[in-house]
């Protein structure tokens, strides 16, 4: 921790903004957990703190110019005086260190994806310099080198997510060649932490308030095999499913050509483990497949489709596709949208293709006109909206255990969860209501309450308090 700060000096207070995805997030978590309590203050104010720390995404165009877009803003306010300091991290900078160098000279200090131990160095750096922060003529202080860190559960963490639920990377990196992927550049190889760092790592977020835990990775299904040549995510799940006071483990990312029969049968068979499988496909025509060396064949697809709902009866699958990959044909397209219909997932995102530097797909010929991608996007979405509600249509009248996350600021009170068939942030929300009880029942986030659906949209749903 740093000790250079004169204790009698006003805590330094710190904004966090964390961009992208879940990994990142528990990497801004384990910042902020590096900075002494007493001599830092966290907020997610970040107009008006002494230091705002940015963490980065950059795997697609539109994740990168948001993250370019909050330096310029953030960059403003410094030269405004609402900041003094600014710190940007992670995955944007780990791609970019000299663009972004050249670019953001106001920066005081960047790290890359691999060195988000050297904080308390930086900061102390920081609050050395004279003027606590530096002026423009000196040098920003830059640490980037190979992305090899791992975290362990020796390493605290600042809750950014409500404490009932919280996101635990088993891995990092990514062993894959999706010819459309730049993460493995600047997350590095695939590298899984021990299972009892795992175990440790989750009963101290059980112990402190969690109930659901959420399991990431770049491949979650991956798992162990850097570690034993064998996937081993069962014995991971068997030995997380022992942990009291964790209700739900949520397995986020998992690979189709890795997923095997003992992973689906611990999903299927573990309480705690969720019916609930996140295994991005990204697209089903074989041509399309072979392409972006997916390395898993339409046929295997199918067949792992079947296996998965015959092995978990009322299992909620979410996936993603790409629409407009290089070389993509009507013809290819419409078979995505056949194998949507005949599938009905019950949680499906879309991307546009996006033709990202450093990736073999950037480079291919036939690359598709971002009109035909658009117009690609909006059929593929219509269509999962009309499956998504006859889906949720499907639900009404069953009773299910939400775990409680919030109550609307609308005014209406209305208290609102997730059953286990959607995960934070990406799937939909089940609004709560209770017509024979209290108004407002006595819940509070984090509680686990039984509801009967009694609507239907899209994406959410309604919910009549039964217990
Ligand atoms: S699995 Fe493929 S898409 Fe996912 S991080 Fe690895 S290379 Fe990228």
């Amino acid at each position: 921790m740093i000790k250079t700060i004169a204790k009698s000096q006003k805590p330094i207070s710190v904004g966090m903004l964390s961009l992208g995805c879940p990994k990142t997030l528990v990497d801004s978590e384990l910042v902020l957990g590096k900075l002494n309590p007493d001599q830092f203050k966290i907020t997610t104010n970040m107009t008006d703190c002494d230091v705002a720390v940015l963490n980065t995404c950059t795997f697609i165009q539109e994740a990168k110019q948001e993250s370019i877009d909050k330096i310029i803003e953030l960059v403003e306010l410094k030269k405004a005086g609402r900041i003094k300091g600014l710190v940007v991290l992670g995955c944007l900078f780990q791609r970019y260190s000299k663009t972004l160098q050249k670019e953001f000279r106001e920066v005081d200090a960047f790290l890359g994806t691999g060195e988000y131990d050297k904080i308390e160095t930086v900061f102390s750096e920081l609050a050395q310099r004279k003027k606590l922060y530096k002026t423009n003529s000196q040098k920003p202080i830059i640490s980037i080198g190979s992305p090899g860190y791992v975290y362990s559960a020796e390493n605290p963490r600042v809750a950014l997510t409500p404490k009932h639920f919280r996101y635990v990377k088993i891995s990092e990196g990514c062993d894959h060649i999706c010819t459309f992927c730049s993460i493995p550049s600047f997350r590095g190889k695939h590298r899984s932490r021990p299972i009892h760092d795992i175990v440790k790592e989750i009963e101290q977020l059980a112990e402190d308030g969690a109930r659901e835990v959420i399991l990431t990775g770049q491949d979650t299904s991956f798992y162990g095999r850097d570690l034993t040549g064998k996937y081993i995510l069962p014995e991971l799940l068997k030995e997380l499913n022992k942990i009291d006071g964790i209700e739900w483990l949520r397995v986020l990312y998992l690979y189709p050509s890795c997923v095997n029969e003992a992973m689906i049968q611990a999903i299927a068979d573990l309480p705690k483990v969720c019916n609930y499988l996140d295994m991005p496909l990204q697209h089903i025509s074989e041509r399309m497949l072979l392409a972006m060396k997916r390395g898993v064949a339409k046929d295997r697809t199918l067949r792992l489709i079947n296996q998965i709902r015959k092995t978990i009866p009322g299992v909620a699958i979410r996936t993603t596709f790409i629409v407009g990959f290089p070389g993509e044909t009507d013809r290819d397209f419409d078979e995505l949208l056949e194998f949507m219909s005949d599938t009905r997932f019950e949680r499906l995102g879309i991307f546009t293709y996006s033709q990202e530097d450093g990736t073999p797909a950037g480079d291919m010929g036939e690359q598709v006109p971002e009109e035909v991608k658009r117009e690609r996007f909006d059929r593929a979405m219509q269509l999962q909206q009309t499956i998504s509600r006859k889906n949720n249509q499907k639900l009404i009248g069953r009773d299910f255990n939400i775990l409680v996350d919030g109550q609307s600021d609308d005014g209406s009170g209305i208290f609102y969860g997730r059953s286990e068939m959607d995960a934070p942030d990406v799937d939909g929300m089940v609004y709560l209501h209770s017509t024979k009880g209290p108004k407002h029942p006595k819940i509070k986030p984090g509680d686990f309450v039984r509801a009967r659906v009694t609507d239907a949209k899209e994406y959410d749903l309604t919910a009549e308090l039964i217990k």
